[in-house]
């Protein structure tokens, strides 16, 4: 189901927000996020308000139901880390709600947090940097399991070897440090610390993409095999598309903080509708000599999230730019059942009216190198 409403929620100095989708289920749905909003204030008056704003998650809604994967794809740049730590709560929300099993978790203290900080869990991209080196991996592994009473005093060494053997790591590793093993064996230690807190939402953040190809494939296998066994819910946040049609069930595709195209994984790769997408997916290789791929090489650097382009924030880069597209900010059509586009293109109150919006082709400005716009 579909609700769109118009909302100017964001105090006077931020900027107006644009229209909003929410797509709800009636399914066990886990992780709700509900227009949800990270401006990081860069720049401030004489008293100190902030005056301009890093739009880096701006105005992103969707639901996640028990056991499933969604994928959150885009460029560097495009928001994509920031929405996960948002919905974690790493940073203060700036609007917006997100309900964990249907509580509102939006206003609650760090201490409020406290009994879902185990619920849901962060598995980093690099293994190298978020496991300190002066603790064993027993350690590492049981720390938070002591913190939250996971299980009783005396059952964490067992338990601790347990979770261990789920995630392929020998019991002899216990007592060594992380500085001993490769960069897959570390990812391995830190899946294991993430899940031995039984969490319920596991967020992903490039999990593998500091590895080598080959133990990529282990480490995506290890947590498809660890959601099927513990029923885990995965957000998983990646720039390599080969990966996310692996593992996801659904993908959102971003771009300067805004969510461009939904769907589930296989309508999404089987028909990539928004421009952005395809050049996206144009890249993906494909595993046949006689497929000839068509690349879609994207014009220009994506846009500073401080400055986003007006109308649709894809404008400046997309080749089937309309007059319309500078003016104006697409809202979402479900182009297919259950697939969703922000795109004017897939919009019929727009191209059918051409008589009101001006749906000629439109080359957009090009920056001069002192940042003036020219007609070029
Ligand atoms: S709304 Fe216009 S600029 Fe944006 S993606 Fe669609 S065609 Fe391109």
């Amino acid at each position: 189901m579909i609700e769109q409403k118009k909302d100017n929620s964001v105090t006077d100095s931020a900027p107006v927000s644009e229209e909003k989708v929410t797509v709800s289920s009636s399914k066990d749905v886990v992780l709700r996020v509900e227009h949800l909003k990270k401006y990081f204030p860069i720049a401030t008056d004489f008293f100190g308000r902030p005056t301009a704003y890093l739009r880096a998650v701006d105005d992103i809604s969707f639901t996640l139901e028990r056991g499933k994967t969604i994928g959150i794809v885009g460029e560097s740049g495009c928001g994509k880390t920031t929405l996960g730590r948002t919905i974690l709560k790493l940073y203060d929300i700036t609007d917006g709600e997100i309900y964990f099993e249907g509580n509102n978790i939006t206003g609650l203290s760090k201490s409020a947090m406290k009994k879902y900080r185990t619920d849901m869990q962060l598995i980093f991209q690099d293994p190298y940097s978020s496991l300190s080196p002066r603790m064993t991996v027993g350690n590492i592994i049981g720390e938070a399991v002591r913190q939250h009473n996971i299980v009783p005093k005396d059952e964490v060494h067992d338990y601790v070897l347990d979770i261990m053997k789920k995630c392929g790591l020998r019991p002899q590793f216990y007592d060594r440090y992380p500085h001993e093993f490769s960069g897959g064996q570390r990812q391995r230690i830190c899946i294991a610390r993430a899940l031995a807190v039984k969490p319920k939402l596991v967020i992903c953040d490039e999990p593998v993409s500091a590895l080598d190809v080959s133990i990529q494939a282990q480490i995506i296998n290890l947590l498809k095999e660890l959601q099927t066994r513990m029923g885990l819910t995965y957000i998983f946040i990646s720039h390599d598309l080969s990966v996310v049609k692996y593992i996801t069930d659904r993908i959102m595709v971003m771009y300067l903080g805004n969510m461009m195209e939904t769907g589930d994984t296989a309508g999404i790769f089987r028909n990539p509708l928004h421009p952005y997408t395809q050049a996206l997916f144009s890249a993906v290789p494909v595993p046949d000599p006689d497929v000839k791929m068509k690349r879609i090489i994207l014009e220009g650097d994506i846009p500073s999230p401080a400055n986003p382009p007006s109308g649709c924030k894809f404008h400046t880069r997309c080749s089937k730019c309309m007059g319309v597209c500078a003016a104006k900010a697409p809202r979402y059509v479900e182009a297919e059942a259950g697939h969703f586009v922000a795109c004017h293109l897939y919009d019929t109150e727009i191209m059918n009216r051409g008589d009101e919006y001006d749906l000629t082709p439109y080359t957009p400005p090009v920056e001069s190198e002192e940042g003036e716009k020219t007609d070029e």
